[in-house]
């Protein structure tokens, strides 16, 4: 295989990736200060997650954490506050490691990429 044909690939997967990315994901980082706010029916933000996309992904199995990128047990998912570039508020399951740990300034800095599919609107 010669190596001239190598920029062209790269140049198309780059572009695959970036319409992907607008696609089917959202670029969104955790919300600061969100400890008040509570999910209706005295559910867990992770319970009422489940109920409103029906996702079985998070009840059994291990699921990758979209804020760290790691593969977890499905019982250390929270439903952590997150919010896009247009303060655009959602829930979206991230582990409790990250839960905790992006808070504050911290959250500020640390934005990643989520399927728009995990996402849910909050409650008004
Ligand atoms: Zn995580």
């Amino acid at each position: 295989m010669s190596k001239r044909f190598n920029p062209t690939i790269m140049a198309v997967s780059k572009e695959f990736e970036e319409l992907w990315n607008t696609l089917f994901q959202e670029r969104v980082r955790h919300d600061v200060d969100t400890s008040d706010e509570c999910a209706p029916n005295n559910l867990s933000w992770i319970e009422y997650w489940k109920q409103e996309t029906n996702n079985c992904d998070f009840s059994a199995g291990s699921p990758i954490c979209p804020s760290c990128g790691k593969t977890k047990p499905a019982r250390e998912f929270v439903g952590a506050h997150v919010i896009d570039k247009s303060n655009k508020k959602y829930i979206c399951p991230t582990c409790k490691d990250c839960n905790s740990k992006y808070k504050g300034d911290n959250a500020k800095a640390h934005w990643f990429n989520v399927k728009k599919s995990l996402l849910i609107s909050i409650p008004r």
